[in-house]
């Protein structure tokens, strides 16, 4: 018969399986890392979009705040688009005031031969304090001279008539008054005097000083202050004003050298003034430019009170303010920066607010929770994978030394029924050819026969025993027996399979063992005891001693088997008791055996409730206990 070619059988192998359940664990971490980096970047650009918007906004409110100052700032320089003074104060006419407030003879040439000479007449004789100057004045007006000689003819002869108390110096006065564009020789604004002087006129009850306060304030003279000096009743308020106006042109005139080098051209400068430092800038009226200067107390004010309200602050987020190249508010350079922003103070840019990234903490917070979950779900799923990984490496090889025993069993078993049945029929046919004439021979020889099948017996007994068992079939039947009974007969029974051995065999049961009426299945009980001689047996040296002992105890019984054989590492203790196990390799093997022998007598044990105990080491011989409790 032709038999197909067998493919070689591959040895199963294990690494595809631990692929199988590394591989799906291997791609979930990478792609957890690869979107929990995504998600990090995500919330990164986010927090710099936010802080953009945030960082302009704030820039663009700052400078808002800056444009509406707090009162008593100086806000009220004004100046052209080439950045000359126009104003000190928001009004022009008193700047122009300022600008004339210088000495001014009058142009005597614009009169006629006739009213200079009145005029001069008129003139000397005030200076010399003549009688006649009245009559004089009242004579060059009457030639009616032209405005700024008439007002000051009229000013003149006013108040010689008020030295005079008479009257009409108040209607003189009031036409002075209405003319506002002439000065004094000295600079003065003729109007502002003749009001103080019909203000003084009017005595008691006379009208409030308000008017004649706010036009001393209005029109800055240097007799401003004495005139607010005359009327302290009504000036206070004036007062303030005026030293405000004061200050303002102080601080123009500390600006000059500023202004006339653009400086606030480029958006804002600082400066020293007065113990204090201030930030100047300009902003564009309709048709003006007006400078504002603001202490820097009152920056910082105006900046917190255009600080974004809290819900649109970003919590992980640290504004930085930098103002005409001073840091306003500060922020750790350390810090990456998220976002910057700038606004124009005037057509410069130096205003930048920048936000800065302070607590990472709070913007990964997300982020790092999630992170957490999935290292968690990881570590998890690591754990149940390497679980799995184990389990099923110990599988695959539980597998895999089962198979290759239950191979070698099946070549022990084979190996071990054949050599009885060869040496039986050796022996038979040995006596049925005649060949043995000696009877002391033929008896030699029966008894040899009894034996091998006396020992094929036991093996295949042992072997239905197993199978029993596997299947879970085996019953045991539980009886009192005298158990020592049971011992000294199992070791009569073994008598002949030792001496065959040469080895020895010794019986110690212990008088008060108290086995007389044991409950046990004393047949499979026997089985045990003959599986654990027959290994002490086989495995002693010839010329060797096996004892056999039984000691009792109100536990239970306790019997054991003792030889001075090879003995059996520490290691191995667990391993013998398995089913197809032996030691050695199949082909260095010295001694018979199928190798279910101990699990044989485990199995038996278990059943009536007890234990297996070895106590051996190499070179120290073995003892196998069978502790039985009593039931
Ligand atoms: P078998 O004897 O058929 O091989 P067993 O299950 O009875 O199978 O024993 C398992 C193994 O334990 C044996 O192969 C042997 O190596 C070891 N063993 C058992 N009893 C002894 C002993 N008394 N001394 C040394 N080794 C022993």
């Amino acid at each position: 018969m032709n038999f197909p070619p067998q493919k070689s059988v591959r040895a199963p192998v294990f690494f595809w399986r631990g692929v199988l359940i590394l591989l799906p664990l291997a791609l979930l971490a990478g792609l957890g890392i690869y979107s929990l980096r995504q998600d990090r970047l995500l919330a990164e650009a986010e927090a710099r979009d936010r802080c953009q918007t945030l960082a302009g906004d704030y820039a663009r409110a700052i400078v808002l705040s800056l444009q509406n100052p707090a009162p008593q700032a100086f806000s009220e320089i004004t100046l052209d688009a080439n950045g000359n003074l126009l104003a000190i104060g928001g009004s022009r006419s008193r700047a122009a005031m300022l600008e004339n407030a210088l000495p001014r003879p009058l142009p005597e040439t614009a009169l006629t031969p006739e009213q200079r000479h009145a005029w001069q007449a008129a003139r000397t004789a005030e200076s010399m304090q003549k009688g006649d100057a009245a009559a004089l004045f009242g004579k060059f007006i009457v030639l009616g001279p032209p405005t700024p000689f008439l007002t000051h003819a009229r000013y003149s002869l006013a108040l010689l008539r008020a030295a005079n108390r008479d009257p009409a110096a108040d209607d003189l006065l009031r036409q002075v008054e209405e003319d506002r564009k002439t000065f004094s020789e000295g600079g003065l604004p003729l109007f502002l005097l003749a009001q103080y002087q019909r203000w003084k006129l009017a005595g008691p009850g006379r009208a409030s000083g308000e008017s004649l306060c706010s036009n001393a304030v209005e029109y800055p003279t240097l007799i401003s202050p004495l005139l607010l000096a005359s009327a302290p009743a009504d000036s206070v308020k004036w007062l303030q004003v005026w030293q405000r106006d004061e200050a303002a042109r102080n601080f123009f005139q500390f600006l000059q050298p500023a202004l006339t080098n653009n400086a606030w051209r480029r958006g804002g400068f600082w400066v020293h003034w007065q113990e204090g430092d201030w930030l100047v800038f300009a902003t564009q009226a309709r048709d003006s430019i007006s400078l504002a200067a603001l202490p820097v107390s009152r920056v910082a004010a105006a900046v917190k009170k255009a600080e974004p309200s809290g819900q649109r602050q970003a919590s992980y987020a640290q504004p930085g303010i930098e103002l005409a190249g001073r840091e306003i508010l500060k922020s750790d350079p350390s810090w990456p920066l998220l976002a910057a922003a700038g606004a124009p103070l005037f057509s410069g840019s130096n205003l930048t607010v920048s936000e800065r990234l302070a607590r990472p903490d709070l913007l990964y917070a997300r982020a790092r929770t999630r992170t957490q979950w999935f290292a968690a779900l990881i570590l998890v799923s690591a754990a149940a994978a390497a679980f799995g990984l184990i389990s099923a490496w110990r599988g695959f090889h539980q597998q895999r030394r089962l198979s290759e025993m239950k191979s070698n069993f099946v070549s022990s078993v084979s190996h071990e029924l054949r050599a009885p049945i060869a040496s039986m029929r050796l022996l038979a046919e040995s006596l049925e050819r005649g060949k043995i004439a000696d009877p002391g021979k033929q008896k030699e020889y029966f008894g040899l026969l009894v034996q091998e099948s006396r020992r094929l017996a036991m093996l295949i007994e042992n072997i239905l025993d197993y199978s029993r068992m596997e299947r879970g079939g085996k019953k045991y039947e539980f009886e009192p027996a005298d158990v020592a009974a049971l011992v000294t007969d199992t070791v009569q029974l073994m008598r002949p399979c030792a001496a065959e051995r040469s080895v020895e065999l010794d019986l110690r049961i212990n008088a008060g063992a108290g086995a007389e009426s044991f409950s046990c299945d004393s047949l499979a009980l026997q089985r045990a005891l003959i599986n654990l001689m027959d290994n002490a047996v086989k495995h002693s040296p010839p010329g060797g001693r096996v004892v056999v002992g039984l000691d009792g105890g109100a536990g239970g019984l306790s019997l054991w088997v003792e030889d001075n054989g090879p003995g059996i590492p520490a290691e191995e203790h667990g391993k013998i008791f398995e089913r197809f196990y032996r030691r050695g390799s199949e082909l260095r093997r010295e001694t018979q055996g199928i190798g279910i022998g101990l699990a044989i007598v485990q199995h038996i044990v278990e059943a009536h409730g007890g234990r297996v105990a070895v106590r051996s080491a190499p070179g120290q011989g073995s003892r196998f206990t069978m502790e039985l409790p009593r039931t």
